[in-house]
Order: structure tokens, then C-alpha cells, then sequence
């Protein structure tokens, strides 16, 4: 999973959480860190695939921008909560007996082995 932040990414977030669901423009983040335009903006476009932030078309003052937002932990929360949901372990009428060596085990479960399929081919389409 490629969730890990550098500083830059980081330091956006923090600016982006004090300013809440009203969110910033570009503009007015970019006096706010020690980076030029395009790296900021590099920055963004990793913190938007990360699932971290959220970019809108706005017209800010007559001028065409992008208002920035920080995702909401509800709902990062919630795609979480959806996503370990799939995990067929936790469906599994054998889920306190199986351990790793054992019998059954998830080296040797079919099912866990599908899901794990499925999710590298998910992965792989991103
Ligand atoms: S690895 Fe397979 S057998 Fe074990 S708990 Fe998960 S689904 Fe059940």
C-alpha cells in the first residue's frame, strides 16, 4: 500500500486540517510551505491518488483555481471498515481454529487465496 507521506505531503495535511471543510486554494497554501509552485502541486496530485485530499474547480475572486479539502476521517473510516469487511476470514465459521501451521491455515485456505487474487488484480489495475 502506498499510504506512507513524506514531509511535504505531511505538512500540506497539517495546513489543510486547521483550515477544516472550508478548505484552501492553491494560492493561498502555496506562501504557507518553502516549495516552488510545481512541487506543491506534485505534492497535491500524490495527496489526491492517496485518497488524502480532494481537489474542486472553484472561481475564487473571478480567477479559475482549485479549491483543496482534506478527505473527512468518517469517511476514510468507512471505506476501511468496507474494505476489511471483504476479508473472508472474518465470515469464516473456522476463524478461531485456523493458525498459521495448522489445520486449517491460511497458507493452505482456497478462499483466502481467491481474495488475495482478487485484490492484487485490483491493485494491479490502479
Ligand atoms: S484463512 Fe481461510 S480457513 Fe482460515 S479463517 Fe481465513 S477463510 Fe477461514
Amino acid at each position: 500500500m502506498r499510504s506512507k507521506l513524506d514531509p511535504l505531503e505531511r505538512e500540506i495535511l497539517e495546513h489543510l486540517l486547521k483550515k477544516g471543510d472550508k478548505g484552501i486554494t492553491q494560492e493561498e497554501l502555496l506562501p504557507l510551505l518553502n516549495v516552488d509552485k510545481r512541487s506543491c502541486s506534485r505534492a497535491l496530485l500524490r495527496l489526491e491518488k492517496k485518497g488524502f485530499i480532494e481537489r474542486r474547480r472553484a472561481v475564487v475572486k473571478g480567477k479559475k483555481t482549485y479549491v483543496i479539502k482534506p478527505v473527512l476521517l468518517e469517511k476514510k473510516l468507512l471505506e476501511l471498515y468496507n474494505a476489511v469487511r471483504q476479508i473472508p476470514c472474518f465470515r469464516c465459521p473456522y476463524l478461531f481454529s485456523c493458525a498459521e501451521g495448522g489445520d486449517p491455515s491460511p497458507e493452505k485456505c482456497r478462499i483466502l487465496l481467491s481474495f488475495l487474487k482478487g485484490v492484487r488484480s485490483e491493485l494491479a489495475k490502479n
